[in-house]
């Protein structure tokens, strides 16, 4: 056994190298790391919210393509971007990995500090886990607990035909960071768009800012984050809603990388866009007469642009509009 491998280090030792990067917790942490389980104080009048995401070597990230402090900041951003569809505060959050026996201990201790870096960042710090081997892929799985007072909370389901939906940033990013990654092209040369792309794939940002911003002063009626593109996060508030949705293809705010990629390989560009997953922006649906209170809420959300992108439809059917013709929106990204 090579002595700088997980396996090399043992489990309490590695329990021992999160604890000194996890620091101290904040007040609403009672009980942190270095107990059975870990206590963490609601405010009062607030609902918990929960979720849990996994990634999966082979499967999510490849540990020849992707830095493992990559993985770990992942690993908490999907989940941290769960906690923003929701208009929830993040409080506390939970790391439990499955190691490979031969993972360099220098790869440990690069993911954890990711995940440890983005989680502090947001008030969510690491109070526990769990650490196991295994014979098969790395697995990096991350919990998230927010808070959000009820009346706050947003929901897929919210959502009436007329309803204009708005997603925040650019879609597209991460499919075009991912064919850059998948064309072999060497990561030291790539620069502007395509470099941003490749980062927005490894290292995305969940919209905290904003969803917590809109949830405060209850603008939209809907809310998704975009973990499996567009055209799925659509259906799922439609189809949550009762409603169907028409989108606007010369609306959609493409990022730059993947009108590059389509010209270079000749595809589309808004389709790729579109079915593409992994963008972790956020799609909100809101009443028309919530319109104004709704774009004030996002001028605060840092900058980031929120473009209205088409509306809910009280006709079934979830369409993309181009070119003056309706067609299916088609399906996202589907894991099996
Ligand atoms: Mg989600």
């Amino acid at each position: 056994v090579r002595n700088d491998t997980v396996a090399s280090a043992g489990e309490h030792a590695l329990i021992e190298r999160v604890r000194e990067r996890a620091g101290a917790p904040p007040v609403w942490v009672t009980v942190g790391i270095g107990d059975d389980a870990a206590v963490v104080e609601p405010e009062r009048g607030a609902s918990i919210v929960v979720t849990t995401d996994t990634l999966v070597e082979g499967v999510h990230f490849r540990r020849d393509w992707t830095p493992a402090g990559a993985v770990g900041h992942k690993a908490l951003a999907v989940s941290l971007s769960d906690l923003a569809a929701m208009g929830a505060t993040p409080r506390a959050s939970l790391l439990s990995l499955a190691l490979p026996a031969d993972l360099p201990l220098a790869d440990f201790d690069a993911l954890v500090e990711a995940f440890v870096a983005l989680a502090n960042r947001w008030g969510a710090p690491l109070v526990g886990g769990n650490l196991t081997r295994t014979t098969g892929p790395l697995v990096a799985g991350s919990t998230a607990f927010g808070s959000v007072r009820a009346r706050r909370l947003m929901r897929r389901s919210g959502g009436r035909p007329g309803d204009e939906m708005y997603l925040t940033g650019a879609i597209g990013a991460a499919a075009a960071g991912l064919a850059t990654l998948q064309a072999g092209v060497d990561r030291a040369t790539l620069s502007g768009n395509e470099a941003d792309a490749v980062q927005r794939y490894e290292r995305p940002e969940a919209r905290l800012r904003c969803g917590t911003g809109i949830a405060r002063a209850r603008a939209a009626s809907a809310c998704i984050d975009l973990s499996d593109g567009l055209a799925d996060a659509v259906r799922q508030i439609a189809q949550a809603s009762g409603t169907g949705a028409v989108v606007l293809a010369d609306a959609l705010p493409l990022h730059p990388a993947v009108r590059t990629w389509a010209e270079r390989e000749h595809g589309d560009a808004a389709r790729l866009a579109i079915t593409g997953g992994e963008d972790y922006e956020l799609l909100f649906a809101v009443r028309p007469r919530q319109r104004r209170a709704f774009l004030t809420a996002a001028r605060r959300c840092s900058g980031l642009p929120l473009t209205l992108i088409g509306k809910l439809t009280a006709e079934p059917e979830v369409l993309l509009e181009r070119n003056g013709t309706a067609e299916p929106l088609g399906a996202g990204f589907t894991h099996f």
